[in-house]
C-alpha cells in the first residue's frame, strides 16, 4: 500500500465503526486542493535545476489548513496527500481549530548549500502565495526543514505583503514571533502521552524502562522529558545504530556526545543496532525515527507493554493489528506526536494577538490539551470495545470533522 492508500484504508475502517455514510467518506478521501509547483533554482555552480514542490490542503471544514513542509528526495504527491489527511485527523483529535495540510519539495536537502536552500525555499514560498496565509493555510517544519526554513518563508511572504506577517508559518525562531516551547513540544507531548498511557494500565512512568528509536528533535525531547518524569531511558539510537545501558542513560550527556561525534553510537554502554533496540525487553517503546520500522518481519519480537508512535507511521497496518493485541496500549501517531501542532496552534494564537506567553503557560496548556485528548481516546476505546487504538482515535477525529461538515453543509 502506498501512504495515500493506507490513509484511505484507515479512514474507511473508522468510518465503518462510526457509521459515517459513503458520500462523506468519498468526500474526505479527496483533498480540497492539491497543488504541484515548479521550483527553479540557480545553483552555486551556475547551472539551473528544476525541483517539484507540493502543497495539499486536505480539509478546511474546521479551520485554516495546517501542517508541515518536508524536503525529501522521495516526496510524492501521494505521500503529501496522506500526510495532509493525517493532519486533519490530528487537529480534530486534539480539538484545535485547524484543518489538515502538508507540503513538500522533492529534493535531497543534504546536497544543497545554504544559499541554494534559501533560494529554493523563497521560490517555493512565492509559488504558494496564492494558496497560503494566516487565515488560509499555515505551514510549519517537518523532515529536513527547520526554524531557518520557516524564517525564510515568513520573510518571503512578508516582503510580498509589505509588512511582517508572523502568523504565516509556525515553528519560526522566537525572535520572529515563534513560541517558547515549540522546539521541545513534539517530544514533550510523546512523554506526556506515555505517562498517561502508563497510568491507564495501572503503572507509574517513574517505574518504567524506555527505549527511544531516533535521536533527532522528537527522540531527544521525549527521552529528556521521560527522564525528568523518573523513567529509566535504557536505550536510544540514531540512523547509524544505538546504545543500551540497563542502568539508564542521561539524555543530555548522550546529546552532548552526539553533538561532538555526530552520532549516539560509541556512547558508554552496549552497542546495538536499530533492529535490536526495537526488540528490547522494555516497558515503553518510542519509535521516533522513520516510517514502517515495525512491520511483519519483526512484529513478533516486540516485547514492550506500551508503544508510543513518535514518528508519523512507524508501524505498518499488519503489524499494528498484531501489536494492538499483544501490547497493552499502542498510541497512534495522530495523538502521540501531536504536541508539535498543538504548540504551533499556540504560536499562531500569539502571533495573531501580538501577545506572547511564557514557557510555563505554553507547557501547561499543552499538557491540558493532551490529557483531554487522551481521555477522549480512552473513553471511545471503552465505548466501542474491541477496536484498534488507532480506530478509536480516528473515530474521535472523524466525529468532529463530520459534525462540522454536517453543520456547514455542502455548498451550494
Ligand atoms: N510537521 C508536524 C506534524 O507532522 C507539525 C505540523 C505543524 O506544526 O503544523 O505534526
Amino acid at each position: 500500500m502506498n501512504p495515500y492508500e493506507m490513509a484511505c484504508y484507515q479512514l474507511e475502517r473508522a468510518a465503518e465503526i462510526a457509521g459515517v455514510d459513503e458520500g462523506i467518506v468519498e468526500y474526505l478521501k479527496v483533498p480540497d486542493r492539491a497543488v504541484e509547483v515548479k521550483v527553479p533554482v540557480k545553483m552555486d555552480d551556475g547551472s539551473l535545476r528544476i525541483f517539484t514542490g507540493y502543497r495539499v490542503q486536505h480539509c478546511g471544514i474546521r479551520g485554516p489548513y495546517k501542517g508541515g513542509i518536508r524536503y525529501h528526495p522521495n516526496v510524492t504527491m501521494d505521500e503529501v496527500k496522506a500526510l495532509a489527511m493525517w493532519m486533519t485527523w490530528k487537529c480534530a483529535l486534539v480539538n484545535i481549530p485547524f484543518g489538515g495540510g502538508k507540503g513538500g519539495v522533492r529534493v535531497n536537502a543534504k546536497e544543497l548549500s545554504r544559499g541554494e536552500l534559501e533560494r529554493l525555499t523563497r521560490r517555493f514560498t512565492t509559488m504558494l502565495i496564492p494558496f497560503i496565509g494566516p487565515e488560509r493555510d499555515i505551514p510549519a517544519p517537518d523532515m529536513y526543514t527547520d526554524e531557518q526554513t520557516m524564517a525564510w518563508m515568513m520573510d518571503t511572504y512578508s516582503v510580498y505583503k509589505g509588512y511582517a506577517v508572523p502568523g504565516i508559518v509556525t515553528g519560526k525562531p522566537v525572535s520572529l514571533g515563534g513560541s517558547l516551547g515549540r522546539n521541545s513540544a513534539t517530544g514533550r507531548g510523546v512523554a506526556i502521552i506515555a505517562r498517561e498511557s502508563a497510568k491507564a494500565i495501572g503503572m507509574d512512568i517513574s517505574e518504567m524502562t524506555v527505549a527511544v528509536q531516533g535521536y533527532g528533535n522528537v527522540g531527544y525531547w521525549a527521552a529528556k522529558t521521560l527522564h525528568e518524569m523518573g523513567a529509566t531511558i535504557v536505550a536510544v539510537s540514531d540512523s547509524r545504530g544505538g546504545v543500551f545501558n540497563p542502568e539508564g542513560l542521561d539524555p543530555d550527556e548522550v546529546l552532548e556526545f552526539k553533538r561532538k561525534t555526530g552520532t549516539v553510537v560509541g556512547y558508554e554502554g552496549e552497542q546495538i543496532t536499530n533492529e535490536e533496540l526495537l526488540e528490547l525487553d522494555v516497558d515503553v517503546l518510542v519509535p521516533a525515527a522513520i516510517e514502517n520500522v515495525i512491520n511483519e518481519s519483526n512484529m513478533r519480537n516486540i516485547k514492550a507493554r506500551l508503544v508510543v508512535e513518535g514518528a508519523n507511521g512507524p508501524i505498518t497496518p499488519e503489524a499494528e493489528e498484531y501489536l494492538d493485541k499483544k501490547c497493552e496500549l499502542v498510541v497512534p501517531d495522530i495523538l502521540a506526536n501531536s504536541g508539535g501542532v498543538i504548540v504551533s496552534y499556540f504560536e499562531w494564537v500569539q502571533d495573531l494577538e501580538r501577545y506572547f506567553w511564557d514557557l510555563e503557560k505554553v507547557n501547561a496548556e499543552l499538557e491540558k490539551i493532551l490529557v483531554r485528548a487522551f481521555n477522549d481516546l480512552l473513553r471511545t476505546k471503552q465505548e466501542y470495545g474491541d477496536i484498534l487504538w488507532r480506530d478509536a482515535a480516528m473515530v474521535v477525529a472523524l466525529d468532529r470533522v463530520v459534525e462540522a461538515l454536517r453543520k456547514r453543509g455542502i455548498f451550494p
